[in-house]
């Protein structure tokens, strides 16, 4: 399986980088929306150019207040780009020449050998102004002029942008090792349950074997299974990245996520959930990775015999659009069940794999729609004609249909339940796709 190529965009406040974001980013559809706690900040969006699919980020900050705020800022946003991206856009102000604060994040992104594009934005004719020549000066080659409010230049930009690239080879990562993250807000555990999980098994030593980024990604194998665990960009080497920018943790998160099959969403047993955590896991959710909620520093916790069901319960609730997902409760401290937690990765990383033929689906659905008839609108009944697993990871469903408008959410959430009674979804998220056939 191969992940989607990360483009940051890096640049100094009103250059235009919210404007030129919204101007590629695609339109992402997802269930979580409604979801209350769940709001998504627009900080990444899935977008599409000719026959590539990559994910842009926008590492744009907090309003600065003063310049040495601007410069300090500028430095984390371009870490991050560094850490992250595969390909890097460097948005500079068209209208004039290049500041100190430009040099500065130049100076970083050509020692950081990544692949970046320099722009040129603002520029609304075609017309190279006379500081044009100076930005060659910043040793990022020849920089390309883009009109972000005109949408101009756009197609070349993104032209330049998917040639960056890294090939497919590259991006396809070992196929057998299980590739995990380990995503909750700051103290919940991670670091520590990452520690544990290393210091108990063998860490395989190979320039090879995981992946191709700088990131320290750790690969490891536990009862003959190869693994990786996904770095949260900068969780074991103290980031040099300021953690108190919010934003900044939720991009780390993001692309961690993009790069891994499981997510363990950690919980904080004795906190119980709050809504950093709702967050964190709507974007487990919305990337379509398999999850397992680890609620950690379980020995914290004066237990009872009902502690184990009513903390169960209370996450179903809080977590309601996640059914899918595995409980379990781990303390990284004793090591009380890390082990099974990698059991458990196995199990829904299979699970999140699992194709069923289309003769074995459309007898289960059209049992379900026996049982329970598709809902009608004016006189017209939704009909399904047939349905057709398109991909894995995570399972997404092709339904051939009469009319979309009928397709209520409500319906393919019952069939999805009764897909899932049918066949091992455990840890998945599953994906539908409704097509008019005329
Ligand atoms: P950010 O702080 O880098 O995210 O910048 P914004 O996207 O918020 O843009 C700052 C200002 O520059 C806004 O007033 C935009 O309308 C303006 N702007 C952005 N792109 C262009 C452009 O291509 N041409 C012109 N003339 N103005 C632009
Ligand atoms: P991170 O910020 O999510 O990486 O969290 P850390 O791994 O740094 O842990 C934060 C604090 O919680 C540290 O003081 C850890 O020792 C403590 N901690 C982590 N896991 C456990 C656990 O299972 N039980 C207990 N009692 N403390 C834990």
């Amino acid at each position: 399986m191969s992940r989607k190529p990360i483009v940051a965009v890096v640049g100094r406040p009103n250059v235009g980088k919210s404007t030129f974001f919204n101007r590629i980013a695609g339109k992402r559809i997802s269930i979580v929306e409604d979801t209350p706690g769940v709001t998504r900040d627009r900080i990444y969006a899935d977008c599409e150019w000719l026959t590539h699919q990559f994910t842009l980020i926008d590492t744009g900050g907090i309003e600065p207040s003063s310049s040495d705020v601007i410069l300090s800022q500028m430095r984390d946003q371009a870490q991050i780009a560094i850490d992250t991206a595969d390909v890097i856009v460097f948005l500079c102000d068209g209208k004039n020449s290049y500041t100190t604060a430009d040099e500065e994040i130049a100076q970083m992104l050509r020692v950081s050998k990544k692949p970046v594009v320099l722009v040129l934005n603002k520029i609304d004719q075609y017309k190279k102004p006379d500081h044009f020549y100076d930005y060659y000066s910043l040793g990022l080659g020849e920089p390309v002029m883009i009109s972000s409010v005109n949408a101009m230049g756009l197609g070349d930009l993104l032209d330049d942008i998917v040639k960056l690239f890294p090939n497919e080879d590259d991006m396809t990562e070992a196929e057998e090792s299980i590739k995990i993250c380990l995503i909750g807000k700051p103290n919940v555990g991670k670091s520590s349950l990452v520690n544990k999980i290393i210091g108990e098994n063998r860490v395989i030593v190979s320039e090879i074997a995981g992946t191709t980024r700088d990131a320290i990604d750790t690969p490891f194998e536990y009862d003959g299974q190869p693994f990786v665990l996904i770095d949260t960009a900068g969780l074991r080497r103290k980031s040099r990245v300021n953690e108190n920018i919010e934003k900044y943790s939720i991009i780390r998160t993001l692309t961690a996520i993009e790069r891994s099959d499981v997510c363990f969403i950690l919980i904080d047993a004795e906190e119980g959930i709050t809504d950093q955590d709702k967050k964190v896991a709507g974007y487990a959710h919305d990337a379509g990775k398999a999850s397992i909620f680890v609620v950690n520093k379980w020995d914290l916790l004066q237990k009872d015999n009902t502690t184990f069901n009513e903390f169960k319960r209370t996450i179903r609730e809080q977590f309601a659009y996640m059914p899918y997902a595995p409980v379990m409760f781990v303390s990284a401290l004793t090591g009380q069940r890390v082990m099974q937690l990698l059991e458990q990765a196995i199990y829904v990383s299979n699970n999140h794999a699992l194709r069923i033929s289309t003769g074995v689906l459309n007898d289960v659905l059209n049992e379900a729609m026996a049982l329970n008839q598709p809902p009608s609108d004016k006189g017209k009944r939704l009909k399904i004609y047939y349905a057709t697993q398109a991909s894995v990871k995570p399972p997404t469903f092709v339904l051939f249909v009469n009319d979309k408008e009928l397709a209520h959410f409500s319906y393919i959430r019952y069939l999805e339940n009764q897909i899932r009674k049918n066949f091992n979804y455990e840890g998945t998220p599953i994906l539908f796709s409704v097509k008019e056939r005329g």
